[in-house]
């Protein structure tokens, strides 16, 4: 690992300042994913600025209906405080099902939305990869790409971004509060993640020097009925092969509104306005589940060793679908 220099900033001006002056400035919260990156030489920063002094980890809800969540919460706190559990269950879920509780212990929420992605390519220095060294090439569309994205990718990367929080709040119309040298701005979570096309390094709409603040997820009667699924190889401590975030609206058998979204299965958090056609309107059917299915992964790209992910999908929005369209 490199020297690097490091501070403790007192306000969020203050952090920002720091880092928006220097290239190769990045904050520093849990550290749970920027320190492997950095011991294993996939990043490289010459200052890291500790933004855990900064009063950004309360969990309220705000004028507008929704639940503000602070980007300096640990993830086991917001999983387990009483209005995300109650208002917003599908975040809640997609918390407890990430990492292992040593790593939500200590892992923030910004952090978690700004995680890299776990392509074993990326993480290998000695490899090539787009991402890390752009027009290096891309060994994953060739080579072992069981984990990586048949939604989103294109012929410079089919990485799958590894946040289940992200997923759960792409399917509830977050919005990120961020903080820039310019003041203040706010980003739908829906268009914060890029998809690759030909600059795969460019992962999100963050602008250097400018820090999640905090997110706003609109609490509703949608966001209280919502779930979260996850298909993994392992019970714990495991990235997903497929999940799916789920919200709905029902009157009687049939549904009024819905969100769906994806992970696992694309570069990105991946909401499907297809698939949510499909069931509004309808009653919640095994053709009508059968029919969300097909539309989801329509316009799919399975690689060589992924194609199970097109199953997958599938099979875990139908049993999600069931099990929601069974509780009121
Ligand atoms: Fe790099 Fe993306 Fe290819 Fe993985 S899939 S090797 S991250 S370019």
């Amino acid at each position: 690992m490199r020297p690097f220099s490091y501070a403790r900033a007192r306000r969020p001006e203050e952090a920002v300042g720091l880092v928006a002056g220097r290239p190769r400035a990045r904050f520093i919260a849990g550290g749970t994913d920027l320190l492997n990156l950095m011991k294993d030489g996939v990043q490289e920063h010459d200052q890291l600025i500790d933004i855990n002094a900064l009063s950004m980890s309360g969990i309220e809800l705000v004028e507008n209906g929704a639940v503000r969540i602070g980007a300096l919460a640990r993830m086991r706190d917001v999983a387990e405080h009483d209005l995300v559990r109650n208002r917003l269950p599908v975040v809640s879920e997609a918390l407890l099902a990430s990492a292992s509780p040593q790593v939500r212990n200590m892992a923030s929420i910004g952090g978690n939305l700004l995680q890299r992605t776990r392509c074993s390519y990326f993480r290998d220095a000695a490899m090539p990869c787009n991402k890390r060294v752009p027009g290096s090439g891309c060994p994953a569309i060739a080579g072992q790409n069981r984990w990586h994205a048949i939604l989103g990718g294109s012929g410079s990367c089919i990485a799958v971004h590894p946040s289940d929080l992200a997923v759960a709040l792409v399917a509830l119309d977050a919005v990120v509060l961020i903080l820039g040298p310019d003041g203040d701005r706010r980003a739908p979570l829906r268009e914060f993640y890029l998809v690759p096309g030909n600059t795969p390094d460019q992962e999100n709409a963050l602008r250097h020097g400018e820090l999640i603040t905090a997110v706003e997820v609109p609490a509703t009667a949608l966001s209280a009925h919502s779930r979260y699924v996850k298909l993994r190889d392992r019970a714990s401590f495991e990235f997903a092969v497929v999940s799916v975030a789920a919200a709905l609206r029902m009157r009687g058998r049939t549904v009024c509104e819905a969100r769906l979204a994806f992970g696992g299965v694309a570069t990105g958090p991946w909401r499907s306005a297809e698939a949510e056609q499909a069931i509004i309107g309808r009653a919640l059917t095994p053709a009508t589940i059968d029919a969300a299915g097909q539309a989801a992964i329509r316009d799919a790209v399975p690689r060589e060793h992924n194609g199970s992910k097109v199953e997958l999908v599938q099979r875990a929005l139908a049993g999600l679908l069931g099990d929601l369209g069974g509780r009121r």
